[in-house]
């Protein structure tokens, strides 16, 4: 389908990425199409500890956890996840979609039915895939649709329910006090794929959990190093014991080479600083609501984020493109998304702001996107009179 568009909007190479900017096509473009939340990627302790990890280390330890691929490196950032997110025990895995993958397969047996959100991460589909459990899905954010699907499942089977804290295409949040008191009146499990929200939500960046203060209701948390910790990487926190079946039981942990130390160090680091500066999490959120608000009032269609990831709803695949592409070529780098993403012909730009933006840069982007969105039919000629 995206070939069939008279522009190709993706695997384009960034030639540099500086953190708030980078160089497309020798252009000096605003990122606004990265998950560097919190700009961690080129903080100096960071570069520092990862380039020293390097050369005191190598390059990776070619081989997985269970064999030849564990280090001092990989139990200190487990241990350090542990604590921050008050959970007994961490495992690491090699990418967030590893751990989606390898702690929803180990967990869900024959026995087993996995509730998933309609809009959850793709790596919760693949995880319930190689997993021997029954997926069931229930209707995004739809706690009703969630009670229907558990009350039928739970006569039969364990049941696991298993959601994104912040979804990332739409920035909005899992409603987890509700979800929370329907799973437990079904005696379910709960798992959150905190990808999009540790450091950004929550007291100390500590996630959508901690956001709605749930976190001790929360059986597992999983997460990624992929975005506010400016490496590559995933990890679940859970209760001691569950850790350990999942470390003896995950496949993709098991039979994948480990996370090699830069990378672990990398995580490590910037978790350090996130503790350290927790205010870096509350720049990240003014500048949220400086770029949500400018798109609002501009009359974009931003859906019900309530965070730095603002998805600007177009609809049309090839009007999404068009505007996608007017937008790179002034300037301002966002990501294009069709299907599988978002369903069909619920094309959508996804857009988020960083930590490291300047408000300058931010309301600048609003002016830009507001006056190719008029031009490309996507917003108003004129702002909207309000009815008194
Ligand atoms: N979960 C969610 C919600 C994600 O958005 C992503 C990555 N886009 C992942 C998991 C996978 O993370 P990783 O990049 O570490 O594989």
């Amino acid at each position: 389908m995206a070939k069939a568009f008279n522009y190709y909007p993706f695997f384009k190479a960034l030639e540099s990425n500086e953190g708030p900017e980078a160089i497309i096509d020798g252009q000096r473009v605003l990122m606004l199409g990265s998950n560097n939340y919190l700009g961690l990627t080129r903080h100096p302790r960071v570069v520092k500890a990862a380039s020293d990890a390097v050369l005191r280390y190598g390059t990776s330890m070619t081989g997985s956890r269970l064999l030849n691929g564990s280090t001092k490196f990989h139990e200190r950032l487990e241990e350090l996840l542990a604590a921050f997110f008050g959970k007994e025990a961490c495992l690491t895995f090699t990418t967030g979609y590893q751990a989606n993958l390898g702690t929803i397969a180990a967990l869900a047996t024959r026995n087993t039915a996995i509730l998933v959100d309609k809009a959850d991460h793709a790596s919760i589909y693949d995880g319930c895939k190689l997993s021997d459990g029954e997926m069931i899905r229930f209707l995004h954010n739809d706690m009703a649709s969630l009670d229907q699907a558990l009350a039928k499942a739970v006569q039969e089977k364990a049941c696991l329910i298993a959601v994104d804290g912040v979804y990332s295409m739409g920035g909005d949040l899992a409603p987890l006090p509700e979800l929370i008191e329907v799973a437990r009146r079904h005696q379910a499990r709960v798992m959150v794929d905190d990808a999009h929200g540790v450091g950004v939500l929550g007291p100390g960046g500590r996630g959508t959990a901690h956001h709605f203060g749930v976190e001790d209701q929360t059986d597992l948390i999983v997460g990624t190093f992929s975005k506010s910790l400016a490496s590559i990487g995933g990890f679940v926190a859970a209760d001691e014991d569950v850790i350990e079946w999942i470390r003896h039981f995950a496949r993709p942990g098991l039979f994948s080479a480990s996370l090699p130390p830069a990378s672990a160090v990398a995580a490590t680091t910037a978790l350090e600083v996130l503790m350290e500066e927790p205010e870096l999490v509350d720049r990240l959120n003014a500048n949220a609501v400086i770029y949500r608000e400018g798109l609002r009032e501009a009359g974009f269609d931003i859906g019900d984020t309530v965070t730095p990831i603002v998805p600007i709803v177009v609809g049309d695949e090839r009007k999404m493109v068009g505007f996608w592409k007017e937008l790179l070529a002034n300037g301002i780098y966002t990501n294009a998304v069709i299907m599988p993403a978002v369903p069909r012909g619920q094309a959508i730009l996804r857009t988020s702001c960083m930590a490291t933006h300047t408000p300058e840069q931010l309301k600048h982007a609003v002016e830009v996107m507001a006056e190719l969105g008029r031009r490309h039919g996507l917003i108003p000629d004129a702002p909207i009179p309000q009815v008194s």
